[in-house]
């Protein structure tokens, strides 16, 4: 559920026209729908509400890092789950209350350890042992205990894309199962750690619910292992993970997954704490796109458009799929032909679809590739030196840029010739 749709003939963003934002700030450009933001953190923190659950949703900045996307969550209620200082300082930039955010990821500096104690969040995940020990002594150097889950990596197949499962025990996350209660019991040693919970993710776009539940079983395990031994576990911090409809897949509903969270860690009396990325932003955004050329090659056509690779990278990193629709509707009867939707840039790579059935499309058509407000906007380069493509907010009939178009001066000024050149 979205609300990018036709209207009298025209793709609206809400109540505003695709075409009349694409006028004002140029193309390419992601366009994001405040009603579509919060009707999914909404369907999503329902669903756990019925289920019985405790929980705090602690939005997965890297899907979408923006500052008013987050903001956008935090004024509903929502935390942050924070990768880096540089997103920990986004939080905080966006209002996300400290005591709503947990820091993540496999190597935090000491700086960024430092950090984070200093502004007293939440949580942290640990992910090793020597993470531990440097976490312990910034801690106690400023006389505090800092509050902390081990990342758990229960060895389970989330069964998808390879470069987005992070729970098997050769991938690089957390600490294998098996050793979880011996790295506990070091942690519980240490004088500036507190040890308050569980945390586990194990991958991305996951389409059934199964392997969550088989996490969560692992989990449960370790919980009543941990709680015979005297740790007071009192927080699940279950990951993000939930997967989100692209083409054809059918991922399991917000309920499904909060019931399977509550059939198998609900009688537990721990805070539940979900880290949701994609499931709240992907279909929030599209990239909005101009044809530069219709190129007819020797075996297929090509639609050269003025997105490329650097803009939204999904298609070349994980080859995956984005559904594409002119800004015009078309005509229920217009034909649809094979077409190849490529980017400027000088790799092969830069292709968006190749033989994709649709409708006649010119130069000059605006176009859309939907469901792209996660992981879109967020790995974006500049490389072949394009300027990093711009934001924009719908709400109800108004917009507002919230990433500007760099200019090539910008781009520029941040480099510098040495002083024998
Ligand atoms: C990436 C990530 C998330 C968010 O994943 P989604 O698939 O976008 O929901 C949550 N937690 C951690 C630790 C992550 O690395």
């Amino acid at each position: 559920m979205n609300h990018f749709d036709y209207v009298n003939g025209q793709l609206q963003a809400e109540q505003v026209p695709v075409a009349e934002i694409a006028a004002q700030v140029g193309t390419p450009f992601y366009c994001y729908s405040t009603a579509t933001l919060v009707r999914h953190y909404t369907v999503f923190t329902q669903a756990l509400a019925e289920a019985g659950l405790y929980a705090q949703v602690c939005f997965a900045l890297k899907a979408n890092p923006n500052v008013a996307v987050v903001r956008t969550f935090a004024q509903l209620g929502a935390g942050a789950d924070v990768v880096s200082e540089g997103e920990l300082r986004r939080a905080l930039a966006a209002g996300v209350p400290v005591d709503r955010i947990v820091f993540s990821g496999v190597g935090k500096t000491e700086a960024e350890l430092t950090f984070a104690v200093a502004k007293g969040i939440m949580q942290i995940n640990v992910e090793s042992e020597p993470e531990l020990e440097a976490l312990s002594k910034i801690a106690t150097a400023r006389g505090i205990r800092m509050p902390i889950a081990i990342r758990v990596n229960p060895d389970v197949d989330a069964g998808t894309h390879a470069k987005i499962t992070t729970g098997k025990k050769e991938n690089k996350f957390g600490i294998e199962w098996t050793r979880a209660h011996e790295v506990y019991t070091k942690a519980r040693a240490l004088p500036g750690i507190e040890v308050v919970g569980i945390a586990c993710h194990i991958g991305s776009q996951l389409t059934d619910v199964e392997p969550f539940r088989q996490a969560f079983l692992r989990v449960r395990d370790l919980v009543a292992m941990l709680r015979a031994d005297g740790f007071h576990i009192r927080r699940l911090d279950l990951g993000g993970g939930l997967g989100i409809p692209y083409e054809s897949e059918e991922p399991p509903h917000p309920a499904v997954y909060a019931k399977a969270i509550k059939d198998t860690l609900g009688d537990l009396g721990c805070k539940i704490v979900l880290e949701p990325g994609r499931l709240l932003v992907g279909n929030a955004g599209i990239l909005v796109s101009r044809v530069i050329y219709v190129k007819e090659g020797a075996t297929r056509t090509f639609l050269i458009t003025d997105a490329a690779m650097n803009d939204l990278m999904r298609p070349a990193l994980y080859e995956a799929h984005h559904t594409i629709e002119p800004v015009i509707e078309p005509a229920k009867d217009a034909p649809r032909l094979p077409v190849d939707v490529v980017g400027p840039v000088c790799e092969t790579g830069d292709t968006f679809a190749k033989q994709r059935s649709l409708p006649p499309i010119q130069a000059g058509d605006l176009i859309v590739l939907r469901t792209a407000g996660a992981y879109g906007a967020a790995m974006s380069s500049t490389y072949n030196t394009r300027p990093l493509v711009p934001e924009v907010l719908v709400k109800d009939n108004g917009f507002a840029v919230v990433r500007a178009r760099p200019s090539f001066d910008d781009m520029l000024a941040l480099e510098s010739l040495p002083d024998w050149l």
